[in-house]
C-alpha cells in the first residue's frame, strides 16, 4: 500500500494503518517537517522540525519505533508523472495524503489506467472528506469533478486546519482502506462522504457509478499523465516555493562546503538547510529545493541559480 503525502491527513492514515498492522507501506513525501506543522501532523516531534528531517524518513523511523515489523519504505520525493511510475509501481492501493488537486488528478489518471483501487482524503477547516475510486466499478475523481473546484475555495492557507477534522478523514479512509485490504469491497462506502465536524453537517454524494462521458474513465485519457508537471510550486500556507527544474543528484557534503562562504549552512544525511537573510533554502539529495521566504517562483528560481546551479 502506498501513501502519497505526509502531511496532516497522510500521517494519520500512516498511523492508524502502521498500527493496524498492514504489512508494507511505502510513504511518499516532498517536504520536511517545520514546527508549524505539529498542529496537526501526529506522527512528528520538535526534534523532528529541529532536525528538518524529510517527512517521509521522520514518519517511517516513527512507525518503526511503535511497530517494527512493518515494512516501511519511505521516499522523500515530489511524485510528478515523470516519477509516478517507479513511486507507485506495484502499489495494490494508494492513498492520498496530498493537499492539492494537481497531485490528486495525477493519482486518478495513474489509477484509472492501471485500474488501481485509490482513496480521496481531504481535510480543511473544519471538512472532512472521503471518496473511495474502484476503476471499473464506482465513479472516479473525475466523474464528481471534471475540473479541478476553483472560485472561493477554501485552502489551508485561508481556512487552517482544525486537526480533528484531519483525524476523522483519516479514520474513515483507513477504515475503507481495511475493508479492501480483507477483501470486503461490498462494504466500501459508494459516495462522496464530507462531514463538518464543527457545524455537524454531513453529505453524501452517490459515486457509484462512472459516468459514461467522463473523460477519465469513461474515454481513457489521461492528460495528467502526459503532462511535464509544474516544475517551481508554492506550497500552502508556507511562505515557500518548491524547486524542481530536473532530477540533479546533489552531494550536500560538497554542497554544504561551497555554501559556507556565503552565508549559514548545516545538513545530515537527508537535507541541508542553508540561510541568507532573508531567505532559507532546504536542499533535498535528488537536487529539489524548498525556499522559503518568498512566494515568487522567479525570486526563487534565481536564487537557486545562483547558489545550486543550473
Ligand atoms: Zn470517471
Amino acid at each position: 500500500m502506498a501513501i502519497v503525502g505526509c502531511g496532516a491527513t497522510g500521517s494519520a492514515l500512516a498511523s492508524l494503518l502502521a498500527r493496524a498492522g498492514v504489512g508494507t507501506l511505502r510513504l511518499i513525501d516532498r517536504d520536511y517537517v517545520e514546527a508549524s506543522n505539529l498542529q496537526r501532523q501526529t506522527l512528528f516531534d520538535e526534534s523532528d522540525a529541529a532536525e528538518s528531517l524529510p517527512k517521509a524518513i521522520a514518519a517511517a523511523r516513527r512507525i518503526s519505533a511503535f511497530n517494527s515489523q512493518i515494512v516501511v519504505e519511505p521516499h522523500a520525493a515530489d511524485l510528478t508523472p515523470a516519477t509516478i511510475d517507479s513511486l507507485l509501481r506495484d502499489a495494490t492501493l494508494i492513498l492520498d495524503g496530498t493537499d492539492n488537486f494537481e497531485t490528486r488528478y495525477l493519482l486518478n489518471d495513474f489509477a484509472v489506467k492501471n485500474s488501481l483501487p485509490w482513496i480521496y482524503t481531504a481535510a480543511v477547516g473544519s471538512y472532512a472528506v472521503s471518496l473511495n475510486v474502484l476503476p471499473g466499478t464506482t465513479a472516479c475523481l473525475a466523474c464528481l469533478f471534471p475540473e479541478s473546484p476553483r472560485g472561493n475555495l477554501e485552502t489551508c492557507e485561508t481556512a487552517g486546519i482544525l486537526n480533528s477534522a484531519v483525524n476523522l478523514a483519516a479514520s474513515i479512509s483507513a477504515t475503507e482502506a481495511i475493508k479492501l485490504l480483507v477483501g470486503a469491497t461490498a462494504q466500501m462506502r459508494r459516495t462522496l462522504l464530507s462531514f463538518d465536524v464543527w457545524r455537524n453537517e454531513h453529505a453524501e454524494v452517490a459515486a457509484g457509478k462512472p459516468r459514461p462521458q467522463c473523460r477519465t474513465c469513461g474515454l481513457h485519457e489521461f492528460p495528467h499523465l502526459a503532462g511535464a508537471g509544474r516544475p517551481h510550486i508554492t506550497l500552502c500556507g508556507r511562505n515557500s516555493v518548491q524547486i524542481h527544474e530536473r532530477l540533479r543528484p546533489v552531494d550536500l557534503g560538497q554542497m554544504s562546503e561551497r555554501l559556507k562562504a556565503h552565508g549559514t549552512v548545516r545538513h545530515n544525511d537527508f537535507v541541508l538547510k542553508f540561510w541568507r537573510e532573508p531567505y532559507e533554502m532546504t536542499l533535498f539529495p535528488d537536487g529539489r529545493a524548498i525556499i522559503k521566504g518568498t512566494t515568487d517562483t522567479a525570486v526563487a528560481r534565481s536564487l537557486y541559480a545562483r547558489y545550486v546551479g543550473n
